[in-house]
């Protein structure tokens, strides 16, 4: 039985992108705790937090990652997943966190390049390469907190997946 994987980073950092992949090279399942909630309500999240505020979501969050966690799961997880205490306990508990961690001009130039389809709202409403340096900045240290593993996510999605395999190679020796 293999413990799932979740994925943690900043929006942008790969977590769909390099999950689906690490999936597909482990025959394991994939599982976007954002995806899984938005079809779960019928509801998409920037719907979820007009509605009910972020905390209203952060507590669906919650009830996601709960759900989805099963045995050879990849679990991409929202960018503020790692903000409650309780979710961060909750992955190094039951899986193997891995910190897809990239830095701000990586980051930026993504959300840039391809931007999110209305997904999520801007968190601060400030221009990207500023938010994004300002959401990291607050998060790094909860991400490292949260994580066994810290790969480098600026390298292309083939070699983070070969990273991540290694590390979790290491684990089971
Ligand atoms: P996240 O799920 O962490 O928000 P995504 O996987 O949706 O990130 O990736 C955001 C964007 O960046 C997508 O357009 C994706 O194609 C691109 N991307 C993701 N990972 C990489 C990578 N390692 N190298 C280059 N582009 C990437
Ligand atoms: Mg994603």
């Amino acid at each position: 039985m293999t413990l799932p994987i979740f994925l943690i980073g900043a929006r942008g950092c790969g977590k769909t992108t390099v999950g689906q992949a690490l999936a597909q090279a482990q025959g394991c399942q994939f599982v976007d705790t954002d995806s899984w909630l938005q079809d779960t309500a019928q509801q998409t999240i920037a719907d979820i937090v007009e509605k009910e505020g972020w905390d209203g979501f952060r507590a669906r969050e919650t009830a996601a990652l709960e759900a989805v966690t099963a045995p050879s799961q990849v679990v991409a997880t929202g960018g503020g997943i790692i903000l409650s205490d309780y979710n961060r306990r909750f992955m190094r508990e039951n899986g193997t966190v891995v910190y897809l961690c990239a830095p701000v001009n990586v980051l930026a130039g993504r959300l840039e390049a391809f931007p999110e389809e209305g997904q999520r709202p801007t968190l601060t409403g400030k221009p990207i390469s500023e938010e994004v340096s300002e959401v990291l900045a607050s998060r790094d240290a909860l991400y490292r907190e949260a994580a066994h593993y810290v790969v480098n996510a600026a390298q292309p999605p083939a070699q983070v997946v070969a990273e991540i395999k290694a590390a979790l190679q290491l684990a089971c020796a």
